[in-house]
């Protein structure tokens, strides 16, 4: 018997119609690319997104059709996000941190027809624009006083090609499973790969985002996404504020810590996410300058394993809650969020501490599991580590037009390719990535923790583990370090450091210094590069 509940497809457009008669007043605030200040309603961006997707219409942009962004956190791409997937169509963000061979090879293969770039990104465009195939018009994200000249194909303001639009549009109504969005995975080994978005995927993954212990925004909170919506939708967040009624406010551009800083200030901002890398700018800056954050409430950490270190200078020295939480791209983001519980909250502040240091428990949505090599489960013993699967409505089931194959097991499961602990209280922890772990005598060694252990040291200013060959034990572990202001600490002290914090049989076997370690377009460690450049690296232990 089926139940008898009304058939309401879950579409993104029904977040703007909630936000324009629910909270049509509230601000959208952004930092544009232009260098100033622009600030209007959820009303006007409802109104704007509606003229977005009639302007798509009237050029001809059918339902499924891929129409794609280069471009930075601001007002005028929330409107393209909710124009194009709104009228049916696929908003395809495009990481322009990418090398630029990959965003030729991601836009072709997306096959997008158009492609709405900020200014910023005009002159990157020109020099690929010739190998881009299959894109018709190139929108430039700005007025008509400030278009740039440019050879890009058909090149028009953003706002020239929506003000003839009236803003009269009616939301179409389509099946639920319709694709809204399009993200391509920044995968370490060949090509990238597409994750496509459904409206139903990106509702329920909004449900379960607000929720308190996700990552519970409301009506009070404004909120500052500094992960960029081209990472992984901003982990859902401009979705998730016009849902709730919260402030948003955009950066644009800017990620350095003094523009936050104030950003923070002067809009109050009570909430804001990001990956580790944003957060060691704004904490340099806050020590450095002796300022505070008196009204950030909560700081989400993800993308990659938020410190120790980092943890416990947000939560003690400035009185921020972190929230760390693990996702993917594949994932929607949200997979799991670090909010303590009711017992555990009642544990002293180091116990405490160590379980914010865990990416935290999974979100209702997003099942998981560790499993051995031979695909049996492990248990939730918060000591066995395995690879971590997970299964559930936002993640995906295959990848763009079948590339890479079939990604799922036969019970639906989807490799991660983290491995991971989870504890009887349901906290999981990334060990590593499973092809970055480091395989010592048969035993695992995280290069996570021994990292998060080493940039506590107050004159690191970040790194890196990677296993190198070792005739006895496979391999043993590599640090890798960039100094703090120029400043090496020697190995012997390094090592000193990191006893007690790490297993005797973890401490690296070496300790070498470099200017930069590489980091891939969405803020991680490139360990395949630092492995490529320390291949010939002989241990002194060899
Ligand atoms: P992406 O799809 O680019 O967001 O990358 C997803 C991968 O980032 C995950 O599979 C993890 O390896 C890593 N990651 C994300 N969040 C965390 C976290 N909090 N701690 C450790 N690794 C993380």
């Amino acid at each position: 018997m089926l139940g008898l509940m009304q058939d309401w497809p879950l579409l993104v457009s029904k977040i703007l119609l909630h936000a324009e008669v629910a909270h049509s007043d509230v601000e959208v605030v952004t930092l544009r690319v232009e260098g100033d200040e622009h600030r209007y309603t959820y009303g006007e961006m409802a109104h704007r997104s509606r003229q977005v997707a009639q302007a798509l219409t009237r050029y001809g942009i059918n339902r499924g059709d891929r129409v794609a962004t280069l471009a930075w956190n601001t007002y005028r791409h929330v409107e393209l996000w909710y124009g194009i997937a709104g009228m049916g169509a696929v908003a395809h963000t495009i990481n322009p941190r990418l090398f630029p061979e990959q965003i030729v090879y991601i836009a072709n293969h997306a096959q997008d027809r158009i492609l709405c770039t900020d200014i910023t990104f005009v002159p990157l465009l020109e020099k690929i624009k010739d190998a881009l195939t299959t894109i018709e018009t190139f929108v430039v994200m700005t007025d008509d006083e400030h278009m740039p000249e440019t050879s890009l194909k058909n090149a028009v303001s953003y706002e020239t090609f929506i003000a003839g639009e009236s803003g009269a549009f009616d939301w179409p109504e389509f099946d639920e499973n319709t694709a809204a969005g399009l993200c391509y995975t920044s995968g370490t080994t060949g090509n990238p790969k597409g994750v496509l978005y459904s409206h139903r995927s990106n509702m329920l993954h909004t449900f379960a985002g607000c929720l308190t212990d996700t990552l519970g925004v409301s009506a009070f909170d404004v909120v500052l996404p500094v992960v960029p919506m081209f990472h992984a939708n901003a982990w859902g967040i401009p979705y998730a504020t016009p849902a709730v009624g919260a402030k948003l406010v955009m950066g644009g551009p800017n990620h350095d810590g003094k523009t936050l800083h104030k950003l923070i200030v002067d809009e109050q901002i009570s909430m804001t996410a990001a990956v580790p890398t944003v957060w060691l700018m704004l904490l340099n800056y806050l020590r450095e300058s002796g300022e505070k954050v008196e009204s950030l409430r909560k700081v989400v950490i993800g993308g990659s394993a938020a410190p120790r270190s980092m943890i416990e200078a947000f939560e003690k020295d400035f009185g921020v809650e972190v929230s760390h939480a693990w996702g993917m791209t594949e994932m929607s983001p949200l997979g799991s969020v670090g909010a303590l519980t009711g017992k555990t909250s009642k544990l002293p502040w180091e116990q405490r501490l160590d379980l914010k240091c865990k990416q935290g428990r999974g979100v209702l949505g997003a099942e998981m599991k560790i499993t051995d090599e031979e695909n049996n489960e492990l248990p939730r013993d918060g000591v066995a580590y395995g690879h971590l699967k997970v299964r559930g409505p936002w993640i995906a089931k295959e990848y763009f037009r079948h590339e890479g194959g079939d990604i799922l097991d036969e019970e639906g499961w989807f490799d991660t390719g983290d491995v991971a602990t989870i504890d009887p209280d349901g906290f999981m922890q990334i060990t590593d990535r499973s092809k970055d772990v480091i395989k010592s005598g048969g035993e695992w060694i995280s290069s996570i923790d021994l990292e998060n252990a080493a940039v506590g040291h107050p004159d690191v200013a970040e790194a890196a583990v990677i296993g190198i060959f070792h005739p006895k034990w496979d391999e043993r572990p590599l640090l890798v370090l960039v100094a703090q202001n120029g400043k090496e600490v020697p190995k012997d002290e390094v090592i000193e450091f990191l006893r007690g914090k790490v297993a005797k049989w973890w401490l690296p076997d070496d300790v070498v210094y470099v200017d930069k370690i590489p980091h891939t377009a969405t803020g991680k460690i490139q360990k395949m590069e630092l492995r490529q450049q320390f291949k010939d690296y002989k241990l002194p232990t060899y």
